[in-house]
């Protein structure tokens, strides 16, 4: 499962934040200071973090730094009530991965978390080697590299994510498709055909998308 990490002071953003987080599927490690955050976040090292600039107790930018010192290789998606052009650069050069101003709709966060879940994802060694590669939305194995369309490797990496683990098909189609696409069970059962057909050109005896009948697909 994916850990989000999310430092937000206003106790019912952090609220509505963390709620939204969990409908989808997520851990949420939530907090609402720096101090917290560093202690928390270090600890639980979360997949993405969602960290608040205007904190009581330190400035987000010095959190974001302060995290990066201090291990955390989480991508982090900072939030703000200040949208001006300089502020964006300052985040930026504090390591910030991304940036969303405030008000945002969830929709929008929950789209900018899961293109940096991907990205922490991409990141992370798998048992046997392949490992995804989101500059060319190919999965690759040693010298060998095959290319998938934006959806198969949407739905790969969400597998890739957590391996041995059963993804159910709610889950692979909230992180192939759009937020209300309206997705058949064959429609998802075909992509898997497809991914499971590029994956033969893989070397053999790597991982493999297995089904799990009535239930989702699980990578191992
Ligand atoms: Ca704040």
């Amino acid at each position: 499962m994916t850990t989000i990490g999310v430092c937000e002071d206003d106790a019912q953003l952090r609220s509505v934040i963390t709620r939204a987080f969990k409908a989808e599927d997520f851990d949420v490690v939530s907090v609402a200071t720096g101090a917290e955050a560093l202690r928390a976040f270090v600890e639980r090292q979360p997949d993405v973090i969602v960290l608040d600039l205007g904190l009581p107790d330190v400035d987000g930018r010095d959190v974001c730094l302060a995290l990066k010192a201090n291990g955390v290789v989480a991508p982090v998606l900072m939030l703000t009530a200040r949208t001006g052009v300089h502020h964006k650069v300052a985040g930026f050069e504090a390591g910030a991965d991304d940036y969303l101003g405030k008000p945002f709709a969830l929709a929008e966060l929950m789209a900018r978390v899961r293109v940096l879940e991907r990205r922490a994802i991409a990141m992370r060694p798998t048992p046997e080697g392949a490992r995804l590669d989101p500059a060319t939305h190919a999965v690759v194995d040693g010298e060998v590299s095959v290319a998938l369309t934006p959806t198969e490797f949407a739905v790969l990496a969400r597998l890739m994510s957590v391996p041995g683990e059963v993804v159910r098909r709610r889950a692979l189609v909230a992180a192939g498709w759009p937020d209300g696409a309206i997705v058949s069970d064959n429609t998802l059962d075909s992509y898997v055909r497809r991914i499971r057909n590029k994956l033969s050109g893989l070397p053999e005896g790597g991982p493999r998308v297995e089904t799990v009948h009535g239930v989702g697909y699980v990578w191992r």
